[in-house]
């Protein structure tokens, strides 16, 4: 059986810049790019702070690009999930799609991180029907309508912006008394007439028949000032950040305690010797397209370093 020199899993910006320098490097890298080719940026709209892009671009055209470039050094980049790791032994297996065993002498984890829920019945409930996590997918079916997006931080500001150019109305419901995100995106959102910031708001339930029809909030929740309030939306975006995608390294790969890999001081590696792990699955702290792309970059050259160190 062939065994790969180095084995990247995602396609991200920190997956496929990993493929960009391992390939160069001679490497032959093979990327699986699981269930979201291209990553979170895939379903960003404009990026305005990578560094190079004067007038901003796309995620999709940044992912499309990044892409290119390591097909043009000769990466590998093929379609698949992992679903199963075997790292107790050299060289380590990856299982793709339950049946695609690949033995690789290096791998590099970039699976990035997928957005979170509340956690309550009714996103379940309305899957589909009213309830999404990503914006710039399904924006375009909530035209000149109502929709709510959860959260304070940069995305949910982002989620709301963008809404806000499609929709009648935006509610951006916080939690706290304050916005998390940025301040220049805290004043694109209070300087858009048709969104309106429920502080102190926090989501019960989703009502509707069928569809979303609307949402039943919690003003000052524990206050004196507590008090249910009604909403009518057609659409409820969640925009409350996201969880890391390491639940299948997990038996092998230390994590902190919320699932983020652990990487030894300055470097990428893992707990395992040849393992490194790059990007938002490894960072809880930065989360950018370029320290992601940074870290990439950082985990391709230490494979390289270790192969070459062990004769391989
Ligand atoms: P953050 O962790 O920054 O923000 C999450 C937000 O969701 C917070 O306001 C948090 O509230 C709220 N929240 C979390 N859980 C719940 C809950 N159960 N109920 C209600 N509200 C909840 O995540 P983001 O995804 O916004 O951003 C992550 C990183 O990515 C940041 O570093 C950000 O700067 C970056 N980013 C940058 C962008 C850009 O530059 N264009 C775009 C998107 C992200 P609380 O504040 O109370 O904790």
């Amino acid at each position: 059986m062939n065994i790969l020199k180095c084995l990247i899993i995602g396609s991200g910006p920190a997956g496929l810049t990993a493929a960009i320098y391992a390939s160069r490097a001679g490497l032959s890298p093979v990327v699986y790019e699981g269930m979201q080719p291209g990553g979170q940026l895939t379903k960003t709209t404009e990026i305005e702070n990578f560094p190079g892009y004067p007038n901003g671009t796309t995620g999709t055209e940044m992912m499309d690009d990044l892409h290119k470039q390591a097909a043009r050094f000769g990466a590998e980049i093929n379609w698949g999930v992992v679903t199963k790791v075997d790292f107790s032994k050299r060289p380590f297996s990856v299982t793709i799609d339950e049946t695609n065993e690949i033995l690789a002498h290096t791998v590099i984890i970039a699976t990035g991180a997928s957005a979170k829920y509340l956690g309550i019945a009714d996103e379940q409930k309305y899957a589909g029907n009213g309830v999404s996590a990503c914006a710039t997918c399904d924006g375009f079916f909530y035209r000149k309508k109502t929709v709510a997006v959860v959260g304070g931080g940069d995305t949910a500001c982002e989620e709301a912006l963008y809404l806000a150019s499609l929709c009648k109305k935006v509610y951006l419901i916080v939690r706290r008394n304050v916005l998390r995100a940025s301040q220049v995106m805290q004043q694109r959102v209070f300087d858009t007439e048709n969104i309106e910031v429920l502080f102190e708001h926090q989501t019960l339930g989703l009502t509707g028949d069928g569809v979303v029809e609307g949402a039943d909030l919690i003003k000052c929740k524990g206050t004196d000032k507590e008090e249910k309030v009604h909403i009518d939306i057609d659409g409820f975006f969640l925009g409350i950040g996201h969880q890391p995608n390491s639940e299948v390294f997990k038996p092998y790969i230390e994590t902190d305690a919320a699932g983020y890999i652990l990487t030894q001081g300055k470097s990428q590696q893992t707990n395992i010797e040849g393992i490194y792990a790059a990007g938002d699955v490894a960072d809880p702290t930065y989360r950018q397209a370029i320290t992601s792309a940074g870290t990439g970059c950082k985990a391709a050259i230490e494979a390289e370093r270790y192969l070459r160190d062990n004769g391989i």
